[in-house]
C-alpha cells in the first residue's frame, strides 16, 4: 500500500495556498499541534521568493487545521490528495494576530454582535484552461463545453467531494475560458471553499496534463478573469435581511447603509481584491468588468451588481436578493477580501452611511494607488501589524514588476497564478 501524504495549508498574502506536509500516519497528532512555521512564511512573494518580511528570520508560528475543511479524495492511478485549511496559533496558545483567516473570524463576530448579521457568499470563478484549442474561441456554446472533455464533470465530482455544490459550470466569453459557479456558505466556509476550489481546479487540470490560470489578464488585451463574490445576509433566526420592496434598489435601509459603506472605502478596498499588478488592467473600460465605485441594479458594468430575482412571491425574492462584488480576482486572498468587505459594511452600519448620498469616484488605477488608500483603514480591520505589514508586502511586489511592460506583467503573473 503507498503511503499518503497530508498537507496543512493557508491562503497566505499573496493568495497561494502554501503549508507543510507529513505521512499520514502523524495525523492525529498534527491534527491537535499543527505544523510550526516561521512567520515570514505567510510573506512569500507571488513569484516564489520572499519579499518583504516584518519578521525576518525569527519566530514560530502553528498552523492548526480545521477539521471541517478536510479534502480527501483518491488517486486515478496517481496519488490522491489530502489537505486542510488552517488558522495561525502563537507559540502559547493565542490566536496569532496576522491570520488571514483569523481576521475574517474577527470581522464576522463583529458584524454578528453589532447587526446579528450572518454573511452569505460565494465566489464565482473565471479562469483559462490550456487544454482546449484557444483558437477559435466558442463563447457560452456548447461545443465549448463539449471540447473541455471530462474536465468538467471531473472538476464537479471533486468539489462534491470536498462537500462543495457545484451551481454552474460554463464556457465563458474568452479564449480557453470558462467559469465555475457554487452555492453560497456562511460565513469562513465561504472563503475556504473559494482556496479550495482554485486547488481542486488545479488538481483536475494536472490529471488532465494541463493547466489553469486563474490571474486576472493573460494579456493585457485580452478577456479577464474576475471573481465575482456574491454576498447576501441572514439575522440570527436565519431570515434574509437586504430585500424590501419598498426601497430604492429593493434594497433594507440597514444593508443600504453598509453597501454605502462597502463603495466608500473600495479604494481601499481595492488592495485586498484586485491585489496585483495586472489586476489594474482588467479593471479598465469595455472589459465587463467595473471602473467606478458604483452600485448598479442588474449592470454587469457596475462594482456592486444587485443580482436579479426569479420569482414573485416576497419570501422567495427576499431570499433569492444578493449582491455581486466584481471588482475582484483570483490574486485576492478570499479571506483578507471578505474581512475588508465586512468592515467596510460595518462601518457604514454604524455611522448610518446614505446608499443616495453616495458619489460614485473612480476606482483606483494602480496598485500602488489602492495601497495608499488601504494603509489610512482604521487599524481595527485587520490589525496595524497585519495592515502596515500587507502594504509592504504589496509594494515590493508592485516594485519589483516596474521595470517591465503590460505584458511581461500579464505573462509573470498568468505563469504562477
Ligand atoms: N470576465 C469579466 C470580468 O473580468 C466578467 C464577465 C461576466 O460578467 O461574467 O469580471
Ligand atoms: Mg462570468
Amino acid at each position: 500500500m503507498q503511503e499518503e501524504i497530508v498537507f496543512i495549508g493557508t491562503s497566505d498574502l499573496s493568495a497561494h495556498f502554501r503549508g507543510k506536509s507529513f505521512p499520514a500516519s502523524e495525523l492525529p497528532s498534527k491534527l491537535r499541534r499543527g505544523v510550526g512555521l516561521a512567520p515570514t512564511n505567510l510573506y512569500m512573494g507571488a513569484f516564489g521568493p520572499i519579499q518583504t518580511t516584518t519578521f525576518g528570520t525569527s519566530g514560530e508560528v502553528f498552523l492548526i487545521p480545521d477539521e471541517s475543511t478536510r479534502v480527501h479524495f483518491l488517486g486515478d492511478g496517481r496519488p490522491g490528495e489530502h489537505f486542510y485549511l488552517g488558522d495561525f496559533y502563537e507559540m502559547d496558545g493565542r490566536p496569532w494576530d496576522y491570520c488571514p483567516r483569523g481576521a475574517l473570524r474577527r470581522a464576522l463576530e463583529d458584524l454578528a454582535r453589532e447587526t446579528g448579521w450572518q454573511l452569505y457568499s460565494t465566489f464565482e470563478q473565471e479562469f483559462t484552461y490550456s487544454g482546449v484549442d484557444a483558437h477559435p474561441p466558442r463563447p457560452y456554446e456548447l461545443d465549448g463545453l463539449r471540447r473541455i472533455g471530462t474536465f468538467g464533470t471531473d472538476l464537479l465530482s471533486l468539489l462534491r467531494c470536498a462537500g462543495i455544490t457545484p451551481d454552474a459550470f460554463l464556457a465563458e466569453f474568452g479564449p480557453q475560458q470558462f467559469e465555475v459557479t457554487t452555492t453560497p456558505a456562511l460565513g469562513l466556509r465561504a472563503a475556504d471553499e473559494a482556496v479550495i476550489v482554485r486547488e481542486l481546479l488545479r488538481a483536475t487540470a494536472f490529471r488532465h496534463n494541463a493547466t489553469v490560470s486563474v490571474a486576472p489578464m493573460a494579456d493585457p488585451d485580452g478577456v479577464a478573469n474576475g471573481t465575482h463574490v456574491h454576498f447576501s445576509f441572514r439575522d440570527a433566526v436565519n431570515h434574509p435581511c437586504m430585500y424590501d420592496a419598498d426601497q430604492p434598489l429593493q434594497m433594507a435601509r440597514p444593508a443600504q447603509s453598509f453597501v454605502a459603506g462597502l463603495l466608500s472605502a473600495l479604494p481601499a478596498i481595492c488592495a485586498v481584491s484586485a491585489p496585483s499588478v495586472a489586476s489594474y488592467y482588467r479593471l479598465r473600460p469595455n472589459r465587463w468588468a467595473p471602473v467606478s465605485a458604483d452600485i448598479g441594479a442588474f449592470d454587469r458594468g457596475a462594482a456592486l451588481r444587485i443580482s436579479p430575482m426569479n420569482a414573485t412571491d416576497p419570501a422567495d425574492r427576499a431570499r433569492q436578493y444578493n449582491v455581486e462584488f466584481r471588482v475582484a480576482d483570483a490574486t485576492a486572498n478570499p479571506y483578507l477580501l471578505l474581512t475588508a468587505l465586512v468592515r467596510a459594511g460595518l462601518d457604514g452600519i454604524q455611522r448610518g452611511a446614505r446608499l443616495d448620498q453616495h458619489v460614485a469616484e473612480a476606482l483606483p488605477r494602480s496598485l500602488d494607488e489602492a495601497l495608499d488608500h488601504f494603509a489610512t483603514i482604521p487599524d481595527h480591520w485587520f490589525g496595524a501589524g497585519l495592515r502596515d505589514g500587507y502594504v509592504q508586502f504589496k509594494r515590493a511586489e508592485a516594485a519589483g514588476l516596474a521595470a517591465l511592460t503590460e505584458s511581461e506583467i500579464c505573462r509573470r503573473y498568468a505563469a504562477v497564478y
